[in-house]
């Protein structure tokens, strides 16, 4: 049996009809750039998010960036994040020329708020936690270190979409909040889409606007700007996905349930731990054995597909470098780096096929 890390065709075939048309439609209306289908999935996502203002941009980097650009963060700034994350965190804080400073994660993979106040500095402007795997950060402490300090709070929901901390949906937490449509994310266009959310009506407009060339009325610039918008193809696509998003949702963590309930039996393995009073997006199923490479060859071999996310932490690859960071400093990071294997998750997965992976890990321990 070949199991892929994540079968997108899968779901296109099971909603084959709806993406169809509305791909035929976009063109039909030649509706590329702005326009119905784009307005749309604002006004659809943002409804459903039940917060005032969604942004569609090009992609989930752009929305930080935008984000982090429009809270006035520059050059001598900080911002607070994770070294176990996406490039484009830390990435989107350098370009705006400000500093990333990192601060390990718990066992949740999510930033340890324990650490963050000693990195607090009177440079710091900003905490951005990522929910990463598509589990909640300790929003509750995060919130407090951030009205106690008076920094803004940004959210990288690009894997938790409706994700939810003590009963509220992870986004609408912080200040700001951005999203991947990346294909892959749990809600994925078919190319490069993000979004940005927040109910801060003046943020909200400087956002649309640095996306927008800088203006909201063509040819009146009232800023430098960047050209990120969301298109109209990717943002009728993700329309006629979000009818099926809750759905999908509980189908992945009740994969995830499944995962953790057949490997409990397996000592040699540690399944991810779900923080309490949280709902996780369940975005990917990530273990640790200290036997990774020897497991994942073998997996391979009986055509199961996994993957590492991510294979470095951020403040060891050659971009960071010359932040001088050592490994004693993020020793959770650190531990996780050689240990974490991402096993196959999406919704269309079946019992079956996670039965055939959780026995091949099992013959692989003997
Ligand atoms: C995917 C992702 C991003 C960036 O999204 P793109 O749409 O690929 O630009 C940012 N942060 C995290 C945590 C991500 O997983």
């Amino acid at each position: 049996m070949n199991i892929p890390f994540v079968d997108l065709k899968a779901q296109y075939h099971s909603i084959k009809k709806d993406i169809d048309n509305a791909i035929a439609d976009v063109i039909e209306n030649t509706a590329f750039i702005k326009g119905k289908f784009v307005e749309e999935f604002e006004e659809n996502f943002r409804e459903l998010y039940e917060v005032k203002h969604f942004i569609g941009v090009a992609n989930g980097t752009d929305a930080i960036y935008i984000v982090l650009k429009m809270l006035d963060i520059g050059p001598g700034d900080e911002v607070i994040t994770v070294p176990n994350t996406w490039i484009s965190t830390a990435e989107t804080i350098s370009q705006t020329g400000a500093t990333p400073v990192f601060v390990d994660i718990d066992e949740y993979f999510t930033i340890d708020a324990d650490k963050i106040e000693e990195k607090i500095t009177p440079h710091t402007k900003a905490i951005i936690p990522v929910h990463l795997y598509g589990q909640p950060a300790d929003m509750k402490k995060i919130v407090a270190i951030a009205k106690k300090h008076d920094l803004f709070l940004v959210e990288d929901a690009a894997q938790a979409v409706f994700a939810e901390f003590e009963g509220v949906r992870a986004g609408t937490i912080g200040d700001v909040a951005t999203f991947s449509f990346f294909p892959a994310k749990n809600l994925g266009a078919y190319g490069d889409a993000g979004g940005i959310i927040t109910n801060n009506d003046e943020l909200a407009k400087k956002c649309r606007m640095f996306a927008n060339h800088g203006g909201l009325v063509r040819h009146q610039h009232e800023m430098p700007g960047i050209n990120s918008r969301l298109d109209g193809l990717q943002a009728a696509i993700l329309n006629a996905k979000l009818p099926y998003i809750l759905e999908w949702t509980e189908k992945r963590i009740q994969n995830a349930d499944y995962y953790t309930e057949l490997l409990k039996e397996v000592k040699e393995i540690e399944t991810p731990k779900v923080r309490q009073n949280a709902k996780r997006s369940s975005h990917l199923y990530v273990i640790k054995t200290p036997r990774r490479e020897e497991l994942q060859a073998y997996l391979e071999k009986a055509g199961i597909a996994t993957s590492v996310h991510y294979p470095t932490p951020l403040p060891f690859l050659p971009a960071y470098a010359h932040l001088n960071h050592s490994r004693e400093d993020f020793p959770n990071a650190a531990a996780d780096q050689y240990r974490i294997l991402s096993l196959p998750m999406f919704p269309e997965l079946t019992k079956t096929q996670i039965e055939y992976i959780v026995g091949h890990i099992k013959n692989f321990f003997g």
